[in-house]
């Protein structure tokens, strides 16, 4: 258990799993990529951990390159996406992979499109390393999928709670209060047989 501001956080996916989530999409990219060489894009600040190890792990000749976007607020997710830095070099023609760590409703994804809509790419891809299905709310494929993860806050392998937790090499889950854990666990106070200890 770890304790990130007020919160505390549970291990979820361990760093062994995730590097072999990783390996198995660089497989399935790279496959796909064909001659190509193709252009990562890697969304910033969530992906840098993500963006490189998959990179180490690309066995052909890739480019990297980085966009900065912000959405999050807090455990929220944001309809309001901020470009903090865009394209800086022409990717007309080019194969490009987007790299995000998590899709959660997409929001974020949307104007990954918009920001694409007019680059005349040759193809545009998106791979993500967590999705959660039960948030998303938008129609655009997702190419490549790492792990589908439940819809509750998770931190660590490039992702933050408020600015903590980016460091962590494993996945952590958000503990449910004391109060909703009971609810899963012995349902609403006076259902069940007795009471519980
Ligand atoms: P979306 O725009 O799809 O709702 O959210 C995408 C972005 O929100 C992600 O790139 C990530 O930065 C952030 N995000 C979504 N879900 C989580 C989560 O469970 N934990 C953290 N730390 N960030 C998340
Ligand atoms: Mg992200
Ligand atoms: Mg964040």
């Amino acid at each position: 258990m770890i304790n990130l501001h007020n919160k505390q956080f549970k291990p979820f996916i361990s760093s062994e799993e995730i590097q072999n989530s990783i390996s198995n999409m660089v497989d399935r990219i790279s496959k796909d990529a064909g001659n190509d060489i193709p252009v990562f894009v890697g969304i910033l600040n969530g992906s840098f951990m993500f963006v490189s190890d998959f990179v180490k792990k690309y066995p052909k000749p890739c480019e990297v390159t980085f966009i900065k976007l912000a959405s999050y607020e807090g455990v929220r997710s944001t309809e309001d996406i901020q470009r903090l830095i865009g394209l800086t070099q022409n990717l007309a023609g080019r194969t490009v992979v987007v790299l995000e760590d998590i899709i959660d409703t997409g929001n974020t994804l949307a104007e990954v499109h918009r920001i694409f809509k007019n680059e005349n790419v040759k193809s545009l891809k998106i791979a993500t390393l967590f999705y959660k299905p039960e948030a998303y709310k938008k129609d655009f494929k997702i190419h490549y999928i790492g792990m589908k993860i439940p819809n509750k806050f998770i931190v660590g392998y490039g992702l933050d709670y408020d600015g903590l937790g980016r460091n962590l090499p494993e996945i952590y889950q958000i503990k449910e209060t004391q109060f909703m854990t009971n609810l899963v666990l012995f349902g609403p106070p006076g259902a069940g047989k007795g009471t519980q200890a």
